[in-house]
């Protein structure tokens, strides 16, 4: 047990399935709050665990950010799905982590504000998002070898199917992480440099030399056919790659596109208020000085757009979805694409 582990006292969260016991169960985690609602009332975040004797534990978790949709869509339908008998080990699913954000159709969560991937790795006496990720960190986690976590852009981002993993000091854990999201099997590969790392869950998870997949599925607040597709393909791969199910790798009809992330110069930020004109597409190739968009005032007609041009070479793989901009919103993300994601 940790240090921290230690200090902290109990969760408050209590779990209506048994982790130890074999076969189906739909429950879930149970959070007591108390408000005008309900005095003696819970949050209630769905959980499914499907175990089958021995083999490794896998994590699969969407609804990290509520607004996000292909994560939690494909998790529940196959927490509706998989069969105990189909499974080496445990599958534990939970589609819609930060649940009161999910029911909300919203990143954050309506009840304190919470954002779930930057509470990690959470307080058991913190606010209610606090809690869940504090649970993640000193429950759920430690049952686990493998993880994998299905994000997409939400209503306000917009990006090309990719899973990832992270530059880690393990060079072991580093190579079975990509390994996994290479099987992921979505139509890009990336090793991803994240903006503000420590308070992301994916950091709570590799902290503890776990096995992490992260991806990114879509966006812009709602599925598309072909998106979930790469999902639910995306999450069968996974669990085939791990040993958790039988079966064979599906792998993409193009070959997959390696790209990676080497700082944070990826990231275009706004410095204007207005109306957005993208001039690349999700997934095109750009050069360094080509212009990639335009930002209008909306107060008057007569004036130029404001240009902004890739600062470097490499594929668009995010853009700011909502037509509308404001200072700091991030227009678009171009990676750099490469042969190898290895060494
Ligand atoms: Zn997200």
């Amino acid at each position: 047990m940790t240090q921290r582990a230690r200090d902290l006292r109990p969760s408050p969260i209590s779990a209506t399935v048994d982790f130890d016991a074999d076969g189906v169960q739909h429950g879930f985690l149970k959070l007591p709050i108390s408000n005008d609602e309900s005095a003696w009332g819970a949050v209630m975040i769905p959980i499914t665990v499907v175990a089958n004797g021995e083999g490794p534990t896998a994590l699969l978790t969407g609804g990290n950010h509520g607004d996000e949709y292909e994560g939690i869509t494909a998790l529940m339908k196959l927490a509706s799905t998989l069969k105990a008998e189909d499974v080496h080990g445990r599958v534990i699913i939970v589609p819609m982590m930060n649940v009161p954000a999910a029911q909300a159709g919203r990143r954050t969560s309506p009840m304190d504000g919470g954002n779930l991937n930057r509470s990690f790795p959470g307080d058991p006496d913190g606010g209610v998002t606090e809690q869940i990720a504090d649970y993640f960190t000193r429950y759920l986690v430690p049952m686990v070898d493998v993880a994998l976590d299905l994000h997409s852009g939400g209503r306000t981002l917009d990006i090309v199917p990719f899973a990832a993993s992270h530059h880690l000091e393990n060079k072991d854990q580093q190579r079975q992480a990509l390994a996994g999201a290479k099987a992921f099997g979505a139509p890009t590969a990336m090793m991803m440099f994240e903006l503000d790392a420590a308070k992301l869950y994916d950091t709570a998870v590799e902290s503890q030399g776990k096995i992490f997949v992260a991806t990114e599925l879509g966006g812009g607040g709602t599925t598309t056919p072909e998106r979930m597709a790469i999902t639910e393909r995306g999450v069968r791969n996974f669990l085939i790659h791990y040993g958790l199910i039988d079966g064979e790798l599906e792998v993409p009809a193009e070959p997959q596109v390696y790209v990676d992330m080497p700082d944070a110069s990826c990231y275009v930020q706004s410095e204007h208020t207005g109306l957005l004109e993208l001039t690349v597409s999700l997934g095109d190739r750009v050069e360094k000085g080509q212009i990639i968009a335009r930002v209008y005032d909306m107060t008057r007609t007569g004036a130029e757009p404001v240009v902004y041009h890739a600062q470097r070479d490499g594929m668009l793989v995010a853009r700011r979805f909502p037509a509308q901009v404001n200072m700091g919103d991030t227009i678009a993300v171009i990676a750099e694409v490469v042969d190898s994601l290895d060494g």
